[in-house]
């Protein structure tokens, strides 16, 4: 079984929307083979049925291929299509009826939810305007419709207050979602990557690593004698030294690395296609930078690193323990220095 962790499922962004979409082809499935088959029993209606039996198909090709491909755009565009063909065949088969117009309005939902914000605003305003045009020259000549200007602007409105008011849900729900998102991997005090994230970029990498076989470096950069930080000078200023650091870091690290907050007073950084050679050479300028830039008159600081190459064949945590046994000897040899395993 494919068990996922928090974590893993934090990180799926599209995670609702695929759940919506599964739900919505087994409804849209479901729906099609009963109305179809209630159709044909007892309206011996076999032309309404048809369009009832092409959506059922419908559903089925885009649940195949979005099982096949896992597109969940394409699929999406798809099934927003399969909703918009059946929402209008049933209008004219219905021939205009109030009954078959209220389910435009499901539009929406759908759309804004799958599509996101802005492709959602131009299918449904789009399809609105589409539908609006018809009613306006087409009514008059269906018999079921009563049309009257009123009724014309009622619709309108409808259409137009579903099109605001879910732009704007599906604008605020894009914007918390991302912000949880972001607040779920970042370390507050630093704004650098926290544990959690660390953790699944170095799967990932591994992953990466396993397949393209190139030299990879971790890092874990600990600061010296940081407690001391801490008694003399007060924990404020001990934040402020993390801090700092960690601007270092992330203003000296190459956009393929990645460094992040490992825990307390330790950063870890991850550097792939890097060999051993150059990851020290990057680890004594930044130990170097890091005691220029962040110590200041009455207060010395500095860093020991430990370095660890990676191969394809090591467990993470035995790339981590590595660095670890490499930081551990750092420190045995009097700190500020940098020491590989
Ligand atoms: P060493 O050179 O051996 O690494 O000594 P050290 O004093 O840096 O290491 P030690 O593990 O003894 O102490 C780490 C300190 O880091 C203890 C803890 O209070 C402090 N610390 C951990 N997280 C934070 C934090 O978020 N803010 C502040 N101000 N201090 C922290
Ligand atoms: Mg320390
Ligand atoms: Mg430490």
């Amino acid at each position: 079984m494919n068990v996922q962790t928090p974590f893993q499922l934090v990180h799926d962004p599209a995670r609702h929307q695929r759940s919506l979409l599964k739900s919505l082809l087994i409804i849209i499935f479901i729906f099609s083979a009963v109305i179809g088959t209630i159709n044909v029993v007892t309206f011996d209606s076999w032309q309404i049925a048809s369009f009832n039996y092409t959506s059922m198909i419908s559903a089925i090709l885009i649940g195949w291929l979005y099982r096949r491909t896992g597109h969940l755009l394409v699929a999406s565009w798809l099934l927003c299509a399969a909703v918009i063909f059946n929402l209008f065949s049933f209008i004219l088969l219905a021939k205009g009826g109030a009954y078959s117009l209220i389910w435009i309005t499901v539009l929406p939902p759908i759309a804004f939810f799958l599509l996101g914000k802005r492709a959602g605003s131009w299918l449904t305003g789009a399809t609105f305007v589409s539908l609006l045009t018809f009613l306006f020259w087409q009514m008059p000549n269906l018999p079921s419709t009563a049309f009257s200007t009123g009724a014309f602007l009622n619709i309108t409105e409808v259409l137009l207050g579903h099109w605001l008011i879910f732009r704007h849900y599906e604008g605020s729900r894009e914007a918390a979602f991302a912000e949880m998102e972001r607040l779920s991997i970042t370390d507050k005090l630093t704004g650098l990557h926290n544990r959690a994230k660390l953790d699944s970029i170095l799967e990932m990498q591994m992953a990466y690593l396993q397949r393209l076989d190139q030299p990879f470096v971790v890092m874990l950069i600990d600061i010296d004698y940081f407690k001391r930080v801490n008694d003399n000078f007060g924990h404020l200023h001990g934040d402020q030294v993390l801090q700092k650091v960690a601007s270092v870091l992330s203003n000296s690290v190459r956009k393929t690395d990645e460094v992040g907050r490992w825990g307390g007073e330790e950063f870890l950084l991850l550097c792939p296609q890097t060999d051993l050679a150059s990851a020290i050479q990057l680890a004594n300028s930044l130990r170097e930078q890091i005691e220029r830039e962040v110590s200041t008159a009455n207060l010395t600081i500095t860093v020991s690193i430990g370095v660890a190459e990676i191969n394809k064949y090591m467990p993470v945590t035995e790339a981590l323990g590595r660095a670890d046994d490499a930081l551990y000897k750092a420190k045995e040899n009097g700190r500020n220095c940098v020491m590989h395993a």
